[in-house]
């Protein structure tokens, strides 16, 4: 058969490949702790559920408007407004299966071979992996741990070019939890004013997400740049409801009918009971993602100073999302080595830094969706390893 030259180019999301031999380690009888998994370990709160199982019940099982139901997009814009003060439409709001299909339609609608796009790195490998899957050329932003993983504004100015069609962010990032301070974001939105063509994905899945008292910075909030900014989010985070695939994103005027063309190509509209569940969660009680972020926070203390104390180790605090990104360079091994050991030889599933982009090379990624006695355990077997 004879594929398209596109095909070769598609990359992959290595933490599904970690997971998968961890499954076959876990059958052959073996005690494997998962630190390398990006979901909360916490159940979808069971008001949510309970207005998935009613909206059924009720006959809500058709098809629905490709860009989702009227009241989940009110229910959305009501959020964006009460947790980030910002104001936007329900006619701008798309809701798609899941955070990805925002990263992979604005990538779509931008990418092609000729022209630029820049995206964080490291950062989610699906933007890379799409960029080049587009024929684009992928220009990294690094993100640098003396920098707390933030991206430096100025960096990203002199990176752009003529050819430069659309710079992706993403705060709090995965895989490393930094979070980009509001100066950083001002001084790049400022910048901007001169590359008026360039559009901007504000990828902000993890903006519920934060700890230390620390505020999510949207790019909604920069009307200046309004008419040029797509935002990525969605429920799987914040609601523990990563396989329900239900993800929302914000365009402007000029992009909302193209991906709602694309979405009636693609899937034709996110499954109703699913939608109901969507605005259950953001209009009801948010007891369940406010203990959950204690709980993270809880792990997130513990765990830091626990890889620290392990030679080589070099972890900083993560200010959101739930993982921890060590420097490991001074153990001498690559993080794909580390990451081999620790599944192999201690138990341990986590996710090798360059898995995440070049800048990622000499970090190991885990994820602390787990309990805290099984990362107390999980930090102690890898210690056993030096
Ligand atoms: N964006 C980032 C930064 C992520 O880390 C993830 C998932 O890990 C996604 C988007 C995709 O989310 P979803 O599972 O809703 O497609």
């Amino acid at each position: 058969m004879d594929l398209t030259e596109n095909m070769n180019s598609l990359g992959t999301e290595t933490a599904f490949e970690v997971l998968a031999r961890a499954e076959q380690l876990m059958a052959e009888g073996r005690d494997i702790i998962n630190l390398g998994i990006g979901q909360p370990d916490f159940r979808t709160p069971d008001h949510v559920v309970e207005a998935a199982v009613k909206a059924l019940r009720d006959g809500h099982h058709g098809y629905t408007p490709a860009q989702g139901i009227l009241p989940l997009r009110e229910a959305v814009a009501e959020d964006l407004h009460a947790h980030h003060g910002a104001t936007v439409s329900p006619a701008n709001i798309a809701i798609m299966p899941g955070g990805k299909p925002t990263m992979f339609f604005a990538i779509l609608m931008f990418g092609e071979p000729g022209f630029e796009i820049m995206y964080p790195d490291p950062g989610f490998p699906i933007y890379r992996s799409m960029i080049e899957f587009t024929g684009a050329t992928p220009v990294p932003i690094a993100l640098r741990m003396e920098n707390n993983f933030a991206f430096s504004a100025d960096e990203v100015l002199e990176n752009i070019s003529d050819k430069t069609r659309l710079i992706i962010v993403n705060s709090p990032g995965n895989p490393t939890g930094g979070v980009t301070p509001k100066e950083e974001v001002d001084k790049l939105v400022s910048g901007l004013a001169d590359w008026p063509e360039v559009a901007i994905m504000s990828d902000e899945i993890y903006s519920r997400m934060l700890y230390d008292g620390l505020e999510h910075v949207s790019f909604l909030n920069y009307p200046e740049i309004r008419d040029r900014l797509i935002v990525l989010n969605g429920w799987s985070k914040t609601y523990a409801m990563t396989g329900w695939r239900l993800g929302f994103s914000v365009w402007p005027d000029s992009l909302i009918e193209k991906v709602v063309r694309l979405s009636v190509n693609n899937h034709s509209c996110v499954n109703a009971a699913t939608q109901f569940a969507g605005i259950a969660a953001l209009t009801g009680t948010q007891d369940a993602v406010d203990a959950m972020m204690m709980e993270f926070d809880a792990r997130r203390r513990m765990i830091v100073p626990l890889l620290n104390e392990i030679p080589g180790f070099r972890c900083l605090e993560p200010g959101g999302a739930f993982y921890v990104f060590p420097n490991i360079e001074e153990t001498g091994r690559t993080g794909k080595e580390l990451q081999t050991e620790m599944l192999e030889v201690a138990g341990v599933a986590a996710v090798p830094g360059n898995s995440f982009g070049i800048y990622g090379d000499g970090f190991v990624r885990f994820s602390y969706a787990n309990s805290t006695e099984k990362i107390r355990e999980a930090i102690q077997r890898v210690g056993n390893l030096f």
